[in-house]
């Protein structure tokens, strides 16, 4: 590898100081200098504060090894197989460390790296230098290291000047860094999303041919990538943008079938970007969102077409909604796990789209006082509000609950050791 001269960016040249670091993260860094390692932040830390936002967590990055890293905190556990790390816990806070990666060659033992047939990277745990590390992480924005010994960043990859331009740059040629971790694709769309950055040509040009190989990628590392996707925030932009660049088509085939195909589809997709809106709003005014309400939203269009087929072919309302979310749901699982807490929600927002239009007698009544009725409601509203006809339903349950609110849930009272033992409550 050509040797790398850094540019060194000096303290009164950039705006990171040290009471925008997390003090955890600084004190992994004294330590590992007082024991002789060298020591960065890097990442997503120095790139966010270069651009004056807060960095979601803080990475670090030594030419210490893991087993180095893990014996000199207590507070550590080694984790990963694919990448070793090692991750200290301060109280509820978590320091990700990982050893500086090398370029793995043939003189490397093949038991430290391995790539799959299609050229992926399925192990990397060669260690190298800092500059050899630089060249291994995914966009120039993500390629920074800030010393906390001479407060200075080091630049190796001009990535000053892609942060001036706002541009996500891969590092090294975009279609072999794709080839090597597919997952970079929607890591690109995820960075000009979050930074409002364009990608820099080169780096999207190769990702509509590419984006097939996200269908090699285990359905459970899918999971996490897509949360950080649809829980940023960003939402929209970015369902506009993995439809556009065909990632979508990879992540959510049937889905992307029914968008495409269906003669309902320009509602279907009305329906996905009310829902993401609304995903968006909530993330923005730091309200909870749940992944079980966003992969309903998600997967709902592919739902109610197999719904509606079966009703066609005589199926009765209840068995052929249950059959249909059943049958979307398995398919959507071979290539995004979502844990079983979500799928059961899920169905459930979707039975109530039948529940809910049962409006007679002491029904709603019923109806409101349950714990899934409100996430029910909120879909059945995303629905009304892309355009179905639902016969008013959405108006009513908004009406019928001005004029009867929900009781708030009392917590459980509070016992104290000498209070005294309530009545027991008889009611027979
Ligand atoms: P954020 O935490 O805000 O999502 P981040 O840039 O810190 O953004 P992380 O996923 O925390 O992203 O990863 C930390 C750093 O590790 C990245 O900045 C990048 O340098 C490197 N990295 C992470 N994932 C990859 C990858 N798939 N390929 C190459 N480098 C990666
Ligand atoms: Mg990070």
């Amino acid at each position: 590898m050509p040797e790398l001269i850094p540019n060194i960016i000096p303290r009164d040249q950039h705006p990171i100081s040290r009471n925008l670091i997390s003090p955890s993260a600084l004190k992994v860094m004294h330590r590992l200098h007082s024991k002789g390692y060298e020591a960065f932040l890097v990442g997503g830390g120095v790139r966010d504060i270069l651009l004056g936002k807060q960095p979601k967590d803080f990475d670090i990055s030594t030419n210490a090894h893991p087993e180095q890293v893990h014996a000199l905190f207590k507070n550590s556990r080694l984790i990963g197989r694919r990448f070793k790390l090692v991750h200290i816990l301060f109280g509820r806070e978590m320091i990700e460390v990982a050893t500086f990666r090398g370029q793995a060659d043939e003189q490397s033992n093949k038991s430290e790296t391995k790539q799959s047939e299609h050229g992926m990277l399925l192990r990397d745990n060669v260690y190298g230098t800092i500059e050899e590390d630089a060249v291994r992480r995914d966009f120039t924005v993500n390629a920074l290291y800030y010393s906390a010994q001479d407060f200075c960043v080091y630049d190796f990859l001009n990535s000053h000047n892609d942060i001036k331009a706002k541009q996500v740059r891969m590092i090294g040629d975009p279609e072999t860094r794709y080839r090597e971790d597919p997952v970079r694709m929607l890591r690109a769309l995820r960075f000009a999303a979050k930074l409002n950055f364009e990608i820099e040509p080169n780096t999207s040009a190769p990702i509509l041919s590419m984006a097939p190989l996200l269908g090699n990628i285990p359905a459970a590392r899918l999971f996490d990538e897509m949360l950080k996707l649809f829980m940023s925030g960003h939402a929209v932009e970015i369902f506009e943008n993995l439809l556009h660049y065909k990632l979508f088509d990879a992540l959510f085939p049937q889905i992307s079938h029914t968008l495409n195909s269906n003669k309902q589809a320009a509602y279907y997709k009305r329906f996905i970007l009310e829902g993401l809106r609304n995903t968006d709003n909530r993330i923005r005014a730091e309200k909870p969102v749940t992944p079980a309400f966003l992969y309903a939203t998600l997967i709902w269009p592919e739902v109610n077409r197999q719904w509606q087929q079966l009703k066609s072919e005589g199926v009765p309302d209840f068995p052929a909604l249950q059959q249909a979310s059943q049958s979307a749901l398995q398919k959507q699982l071979a290539h995004i796990s979502i844990p079983k807490r979500f799928t059961l929600m899920m169905k459930e927002i979707w039975e109530y789209q039948i529940r809910l239009t049962k409006i007679q007698g002491r029904r709603p009544f019923q109806l409101i006082e349950q714990p899934r009725f409100r996430a029910a409601y909120d879909f059945l509203l995303l629905r009304e509000q892309a355009g179905e006809n639902v016969n008013g339903l959405g108006q009513w349950w908004t009406k019928f609950q001005v004029k009867n609110p929900a009781p708030v849930h009392k917590k459980a009272p509070r016992r104290f050791k000498n209070s005294k033992p309530r009545p027991q409550q008889h009611n027979k």
